[in-house]
C-alpha cells in the first residue's frame, strides 16, 4: 500500500513528472510539486491534484541546477513530514546541436539538472530514508542512457551517468530496504521534445515534418510515441512492494528502440 506516503517528484509541473504525480496521487500518496511555470497555473494543478485525488500536495520551486536549494527543499518537506518515501528525479533540459557549436552554458545546466541534480537529491534525502529502512528512487533516465544519437551531447552524457549512478547507489543501500532504478523512455510527446523539433530540423537540414517520422519515430519500431500515462503505471509500479527485488536497473519504456 503506498498511501500516506510521501513523493517528492522533481520537473512536475508538466509532460512526465506531472502524469507520475497524478499517478501516484490517485493511490493516495502526498505530493511534493516541483518545477517551473506560472504561479497561477501550478497552483491550479496543485489545488486540483489535491481535490480530485483527497491528498496532500505541497509546491516547492527549487531550482534543481542549484544544490543549496535542493538542500533547502529536502529539509523544508522532511520538517513537515519525515522522511521521503518516494524520490522521483525527473526534471530534465535538452538542447540540440553539433558538439563544435555546444554552448558551454547548455553543457553545464544540462549536466547541471539531468545528473547532479539527482545526486543532490539523493544525497540529502537518503539518511532519513535508511532510518525508516524504506525508500524508492526512480530516475527518469531516457533510451539516451542505453544509446546515443547525434547532436545531443551533453544529453546523452548526463543520461549515461544517470545510469552509473543508479547502480551504484542501489548497491549502497540494498540491505536497507530502498531500491534505485531508472526509467528509460523512448520519444514521449511533450514540450522537451516539441521544443526540440526546430532545433533538429536546423541541425539535420530537414524539415520540422521530418524530424518526427524519420528521426524520432524512425528510432522506434512500434511507431507510436510512448504516453505519458505509460511512463507513470511503470514508475508507480515500481514505488509497490511487489517491486522490492528489482534495484539497480535501467528499465527501457521505448517502444523497441534499443532492441535494435
Ligand atoms: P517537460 O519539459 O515537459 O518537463 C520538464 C520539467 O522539468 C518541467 O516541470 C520543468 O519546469 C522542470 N525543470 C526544468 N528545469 C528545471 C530546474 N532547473 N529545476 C526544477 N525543475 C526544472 O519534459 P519531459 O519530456 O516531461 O521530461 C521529463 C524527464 O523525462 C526529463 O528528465 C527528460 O530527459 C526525460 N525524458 C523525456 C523523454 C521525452 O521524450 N519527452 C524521453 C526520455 C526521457
Amino acid at each position: 500500500m503506498s498511501s500516506n506516503k510521501v513523493a517528492l517528484i522533481t520537473g512536475s509541473t508538466s509532460g512526465i513528472g506531472l502524469g507520475i504525480a497524478k499517478k501516484f496521487a490517485s493511490h493516495g500518496m502526498n505530493i511534493i510539486l516541483n518545477g517551473f511555470g506560472e504561479a497561477s497555473a501550478i497552483e491550479e494543478i496543485r489545488a486540483g491534484i489535491a481535490k480530485e485525488h483527497g491528498v496532500q500536495v505541497r509546491y516547492n520551486g527549487a531550482d534543481i541546477s542549484k544544490p543549496e536549494e535542493i538542500t533547502t527543499m529536502i529539509k523544508t518537506i522532511e520538517d513537515e513530514f519525515g522522511a521521503i518515501d518516494v524520490i522521483v528525479n525527473n526534471a530534465g533540459i535538452q538542447f540540440v546541436s553539433p558538439v563544435e557549436d555546444f554552448p558551454m552554458e547548455k553543457w553545464n545546466a544540462i549536466l547541471a539538472i539531468n545528473l547532479s541534480g539527482s545526486f543532490h537529491t539523493i544525497h540529502c534525502a537518503l539518511p532519513k530514508m535508511k532510518e525508516k529502512a524504506w525508500g524508492r528512487i526512480i530516475n527518469i533516465a531516457s533510451a539516451h542512457a542505453l544509446v546515443a544519437s547525434p547532436y545531443k551531447s551533453a544529453y546523452v552524457a548526463a543520461k549515461h551517468g544517470i545510469a552509473g549512478l543508479t547502480k551504484t547507489v542501489a548497491l549502497e543501500t540494498a540491505t536497507f530496504g530502498i531500491t534505485m532504478n531508472a526509467i528509460c523512455p523512448g520519444y514521449v510527446w511533450t514540450p522537451l521534445v516539441e521544443k526540440q523539433i526546430p532545433d533538429t530540423a536546423k541541425a539535420r537540414g530537414i524539415t520540422e515534418e521530418q524530424v518526427i517520422n524519420d528521426v524520432l519515430l524512425h528510432s522506434q519500431p512500434t511507431k507510436k510515441f510512448v504516453t505519458i500515462e505509460q511512463v507513470a503505471a511503470l514508475a508507480y509500479f515500481l514505488t509497490t512492494d511487489d517491486a522490492a527485488s528489482i534495484t539497480g536497473a535501467m528499465i527501457p519504456i521505448d517502444g523497441g528502440w534499443t532492441a535494435q
